[in-house]
């Protein structure tokens, strides 16, 4: 049986996302915005959390691990480096450890830029990535303590995973995304395409997240960096790719 995964709305525009493995019963969640949410989602599934996955320190996505825990008991797991600002750890990992998760292995990633200690998580058989405000669904999170070269080598990092991994961001920030993403790529029809299929699935107030990664190379001009039009557009065609990624990170904060 492959993990079921299912998306948790929470707060104004934050996603949990619930991760099952039906045959030993492992269920995780990453982040934990709301205790409230994430605890009836689990209460409608008929699932008893295990594992309770911290990606960074933000307040919208640790708000509600301690309330979490308590009411269900799970193992919080996070980033030993930023355990100081992190809720109590039960279980500490660093990048490159890999934790059994039921059938499924779980790799920690170093997606450090948006904060410095931000982890990923990546379920190596099922190829599920809980990427939190690192990458995002046509966009990356801003830097508030990283430098561009950082956040770039992160998603690098997470750019080489299987072009199926399903890419669950933390945030419902699509649309927005989209129309800044046209603004360096407006010759990108898959970007076009995909701009449309986001606006419908708003219109319905529908998550536009999971994404995949072979969507977001299509599209995501954070991933783009070595494509001619943007630099083209950009007047950048001789720089690198982290001058281009920050260019394109700098463009976005002032969009
Ligand atoms: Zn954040
Ligand atoms: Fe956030």
């Amino acid at each position: 049986m492959p993990l079921e995964l299912v998306t948790v709305p929470c707060l104004s525009d934050n996603y949990a996302y619930i991760l099952h493995d039906a045959d030993s019963g492992a269920t995780a969640v990453a982040d934990v915005p709301d205790a409230m949410a994430v605890e009836a989602a689990l209460k409608n599934l008929g699932w008893t959390l295990s594992h309770i996955l911290v990606t960074h320190h933000h307040d919208d996505h640790i708000g509600g691990v301690d309330a979490l825990r308590a009411a269900t008991g799970a193992k919080v797991v996070g980033n030993a480096a930023d355990a100081s600002r992190l809720p109590r750890l039960d279980i500490s990992v660093s990048p490159g450890d890999r934790l059994e998760f039921g059938t499924d292995t779980l790799e920690i990633l170093d997606v450090s830029g948006h904060t410095i200690g931000h982890i990923a998580y990546f379920f190596g058989n099922a190829h599920v990535l809980l990427s939190g405000d690192s990458l995002m669904a046509l966009g990356c999170g801003r830097l508030f303590e990283g430098t561009p070269a950082q956040m770039h080598a992160s998603l690098t990092r997470m750019a080489a995973l299987p072009d199926d991994t399903k890419i669950c961001s933390g945030h419902e920030y699509t649309q927005a995304n989209a129309r800044f993403a046209l603004s360096v790529h407006p010759d990108n029809a898959a970007l076009k395409a995909r701009a449309e299929k986001v606006n419908l699935l708003r219109k319905d107030g529908h998550p536009t997240v999971p994404t995949t990664l072979a969507e977001e190379k299509a599209t995501n001009p954070f991933l783009r960096t070595d494509d001619p039009a943007i630099r083209r557009l950009l007047g950048m065609e001789s720089a690198t790719n982290t001058e281009v990624f920050a260019e394109i990170r700098a463009r976005k904060d002032r969009f």
